[in-house]
């Protein structure tokens, strides 16, 4: 499933088309993602604007057109967002197509998980339910006693089922989760509770700092992230952990309904 850093990546896909009219707007009307707003309503509510903007909140996006009209996108597991030529011809999963002069915007969407929301707003604002979505961790709103305040709600929760909490970690998703308990050295099945003060703020910066750093390598190109992380070698059999004094075998197990990867020896 796409995380944060990956959905800006696909999100910046379609900023060749900002500027650009949407002459045609064609859709799947069958397709899960119009489970919200039917199909017809965004062909009527999209077609004559203008792509003006973009921007991403952890797995949600929100692309903004002329006239105060607002697409959100959640791409779910296997959403993507492409940008293709003209003659493009249109694959089955390819659930929505915007269609410029110059090229189509298209989001597909293989197992249907992703949801799409629209919103025309007289002010100009973005919408309310966008405006409700907590701190990024990437930006400064995302500050240390607002995260300390958080996890001390939930003291029985491990410590990787809590980094999974959107509504304080938006858009930290498995790998990301797993990143941060093996880079902070915890084992992942820590509770909450059981946390200092200090463990918890460390919680916090290394959260910042693992977004920030997936976010510029995968952002640009879907650049490969450094094999000093875990995030290399988790899904590998035979992977190993990548500090050079350690090197023991990982092991993946289950917690709490998530495949989870660690370091028997660095994570104790
Ligand atoms: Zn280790």
């Amino acid at each position: 499933m796409p995380e944060l850093a990956e959905v800006e990546f696909f999100c910046k896909q379609w900023d060749l088309g900002l500027g650009g009219e949407i002459g045609e707007v064609l859709t799947h009307p069958a397709a899960r993602i119009y489970r919200d707003i039917p199909a017809a309503a965004v062909e009527r509510g999209l077609t004559g604007r203008t792509l003006v903007g973009s921007e991403t909140h952890g797995k949600q996006m929100l692309f903004e057109f002329s006239g105060g009209a607002w697409m959100g996108l959640h791409l779910g597991m296997t959403g993507r967002l492409y940008v293709a030529a003209l003659d493009h011809e249109e694959e089955k999963r390819d659930h929505l197509i915007l269609v410029q002069r110059e090229r189509k915007l298209i989001f597909s969407d293989y197992r249907m998980f992703g949801k799409l929301t629209l919103d025309i707003t007289d002010d100009g604002e973005r919408p309310g339910w966008w405006q409700a979505l907590p701190p990024r961790t990437t930006e400064s709103g995302f500050t240390k006693s607002h995260h300390r305040t958080f996890v001390k709600r939930f003291p029985k929760t491990p410590l990787k089922t809590l980094l999974l909490d959107q509504r304080c970690y938006p858009g930290i998703g498995n790998w990301m989760a797993d990143e941060i308990c093996w880079q902070l050295r915890l084992p992942p099945q820590t509770r909450s509770g059981e946390l200092s003060d200090e463990e918890i703020d460390a919680v916090w910066k290394v959260t910042r700092k693992v977004s920030r750093d997936a976010v510029r390598v995968i952002r640009p190109d879907w650049g490969r992230l450094p094999d000093s992380w875990l995030m290399n070698h988790r899904w590998k059999d035979g992977g190993v952990c990548p500090r050079k004094e350690c090197r023991t075998d990982l092991v993946r197990a289950d917690l709490r309904g998530r495949t989870t990867c660690w370091c028997p020896v660095c994570q104790k």
